[in-house]
């Protein structure tokens, strides 16, 4: 089996490529730190060819914990063939990456991707010169349209065949040539030993690069030695060595792109995204254009049309579990098992599943907003705002992804160079509410606030912002957060009509997730709950205020009293959000038996305005569901952060329910 690695800068359209290379759909995303693990799959058109799409990244300087990964995944054999995915469109910028592979000393093919968006500006690329120019084999495709793929696919064959190297000429001249020259001779020995080329351990050493020192276990007279050689050599240029050597790579690219390359528009000309840039992200209109913009996801999400939807599709389910109910009397089934099927399982799943069109709606919007481009504007824009919080506008994008699931959002904060910024951002994450919590609030705005629809759900998206927020500002006033956060430099991709494929593949993706919870982690919780609340500790069939469901309610209950909703239903439900939080809406229904009511009308009996709320916002801030708590896990790398962030979460959230609980309490007294 032979291994391609598929490297190249963040939205170059590594993703893109990867999916149509192996016919699988991973996530693709107009906006940089989407795809931040290292992903695997087969070449449909190669056999016995798999490939691996690693994380983006614009050098290979230690940087970021990305930036090690690749180059150790590439130097260390970890693949047969690189395929360098470049946007044709951003050519300096990209070969930069482009010069630092080469020097790995691997075989290489450099896909020159965003063809037809190049076309389109009518730039003109020579790429045969530009081969020829660098020594290192050239596709031109456009993965969006699969033009030059099969080409890609022929050529990588090839050179996998050939084992031909990239044959990059000198980059560096004077001072930056002779001193890595002489340092490669010095270290040439443990470089051999480790198959590091040589060149490429001395040009990362005249860096300053402590990895690559770690690596060859330099004794202390070599090191002396390296750092003598540096400092001439930066004596002479009056310039650090990373830049110098930084400023070699690219006046070498630009001698190269100037002999292949031709830019119709002077640079500088403003393009249709500046255009639009100047309106989004224009200093006074950005934030309302933003609050609009959100306003109208909720408004296709919460109001009208999705609440069309969603009431169709209950209705259709709900036909469904009548028909089941009464087939089942029909065919004469006992009361338990009647009960069982109708009560626990086809009432929980049924609830829940309801929702399928208001998330899926939701995931449309925020993924239309996420492909066009505009996310990463948001992101930008906002950076302004939560910069005096001493939050890193870094931590933008992870709490947008929030909005739709904490997992994927989480494990996107480890794009963050900055450990202090990546461990806050975590904690702050699941404050977002993610799209598993719409059926809890859903049901509740049926139940109380039905004309109030968008401003409830508005709220409580907010007060999950606001949440973040202040942990934000609290946290890093105290010692383990204290510091700086550290700069935000994000590019702004352009803007780019969304491709119905991928939101279709990301609707049918997410919708599917939905559906198989429903019918996994729902269904067997609905049995348990029903099970449990239909027999007492004996195994004898009681009222469900006997049951064994009442017992263990009702012995953390007193948790819940100062919120308000200190019974044992609330109680468990709260429990068994814990394993995913539409479970909170399947267990309120198996509870309260809504075959013979509407789960509305059972919650309005048993619940008031203050308490509903009050539990909403529980639910919206405590500790997320266990899929999200291993993300959390696995990012944090150890268990005491782990408890730290969930009995944090869990504990602000006690403290904003009793506030509002009190708040409700007061307001609804006086009215
Ligand atoms: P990654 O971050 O490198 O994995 O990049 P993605 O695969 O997520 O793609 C980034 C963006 O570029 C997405 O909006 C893609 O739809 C878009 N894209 C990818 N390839 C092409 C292409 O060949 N032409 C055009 N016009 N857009 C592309
Ligand atoms: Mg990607």
């Amino acid at each position: 089996m032979s291994t391609f690695a598929l490297a190249g800068n963040q939205n170059s359209g590594k993703t893109t490529l990867f999916n149509l290379l192996t016919g699988s759909n991973q996530r693709v995303g107009n906006w940089p730190g989407v795809t931040v693990e290292k992903k695997e799959g087969k070449v449909l058109k190669l056999d016995g060819a798999k490939i691996v799409d690693l994380p983006g990244v614009y050098s290979l300087s230690p940087y970021t914990y990305e930036e090690v990964i690749t180059r150790n995944f590439i130097v260390e054999g970890g693949a047969d063939v690189v395929i360098n995915i470049i946007d044709a469109t951003n050519l300096e910028r990209n070969l930069y990456l482009t010069l630092q592979l080469a020097e790995l000393g691997k075989p290489m093919v450099v896909a020159l991707n965003m063809m037809d968006e190049l076309d389109k500006k009518g730039d003109l690329l020579n790429v045969e010169a530009l081969e020829q120019l660098l020594g290192i084999p050239m596709v031109a495709i456009s993965a969006k349209s699969g033009f030059g793929v099969d080409k890609l696919v022929r050529r990588v064959a090839d050179v996998l065949k050939r084992k031909t190297l990239p044959n990059v000429g000198d980059i560096c001249t004077g001072n930056v040539h002779e001193a890595i020259h002489a340092i490669s001779h010095l270290v040439e020995g443990k470089a051999c030993a480790l198959s590091y080329p040589p060149k490429y351990a001395a040009s990362k050493l005249f860096e300053g690069d402590q990895p690559m020192r770690d690596a060859l276990k330099l004794t202390r007279d070599e090191l002396h030695v390296i750092t003598e050689i540096v400092e001439i050599a930066e004596h002479k240029m009056d310039l650090e060595s990373d830049a110098a050597l930084a400023d070699a790579r690219y006046t070498y690219i630009e001698n190269v792109t100037s002999q292949c390359f031709v830019r119709r528009d002077p640079e500088g000309t403003p393009t249709i995204t500046n255009k639009i840039d100047d309106i989004l992200t224009n200093r006074f209109l950005a934030l309302p254009l933003f609050a609009a913009i959100m306003g109208c996801v909720f408004w296709l999400t919460f109001g009208p049309i999705g609440t069309f939807l969603a009431d169709g599709f209950a209705g259709f389910i709900d036909t469904g579990i009548t028909a089941a109910s009464d087939a089942l009397t029909n065919a004469g089934a006992s009361e338990w098992a009647h009960g069982l099927l109708i009560d626990g399982v086809l009432a929980g799943v049924g609830a829940v599943l309801g929702f399928l069109p208001v998330i899926l709606m939701l995931f449309l919007c925020l993924s239309l907003l996420e492909d066009s481009g505009y996310m990463a504007r948001a992101a930008y824009v906002l950076d302004r705002l939560l910069r005096r919080t001493g939050l890193s506008g870094r931590s933008v994008i992870p709490m947008i992804m929030g909005f739709g699931c904490s997992v994927p959002a989480v494990m996107s904060s480890r794009t963050m160079q900055n450990e202090r910024d990546r461990r806050l951002t975590i904690f702050i994450t699941p404050f977002m509410s993610c799209g598993a919590k719409v059926p809890i609030y859903a049901m509740f705005v049926a139940a109380f606030f039905e004309n109030y629809r968008a401003l409830v759900f508005f709220g409580i998206y907010l007060v999950g912002v606001i949440a973040a927020i202040l942990s934000a500002t609290v946290l890093t006033k105290t010692s383990s957060f204290a510091g700086f956060a550290s700069p935000f430099i994000m590019e702004l991709p352009p803007y780019r009509l969304p491709t119905i494929r991928s939101v279709l593949l990301l609707l049918a993706e997410k919708g599917k997730g939905f559906v198989q919870r429903a019918f996994s982690i729902i269904f067997i919780g609905s049995m348990l709950i029903w099970f449990l609340q239909t027999f007492n500790f004996g195994l004898k069939m009681v009222d469900s205020a006997d049951s064994m469901l009442a017992s263990i309610g009702n012995s953390i209950a007193w948790i819940f009293a100062p919120l308000g909703f200190g019974n044992w239903q609330a109680a468990t439900s709260v429990l068994t959000g814990f394993t995913a939080k539409e479970a909170v809406v399947g267990t309120l229904a198996v509870i309260y038996d809504v075959s013979e009511d509407t789960l509305s009308s059972a919650l309005a009996q048993n619940f008031t305005v203050a308490s509903a709320l009050s539990f909403l916002i529980f639910n919206l801030l405590c500790m997320p569901c266990i899929a999200a708590l291993s993300a959390i896990r696995r990012e944090l790398g150890s268990w005491r952060w782990t408890f730290a962030a969930v009995g944090y979460q869990t504990g602000v959230a006690w403290i904003f329910s009793f506030v509002v609980y009190n708040i409700a309490l007061l307001i609804t007294a006086i009215l």
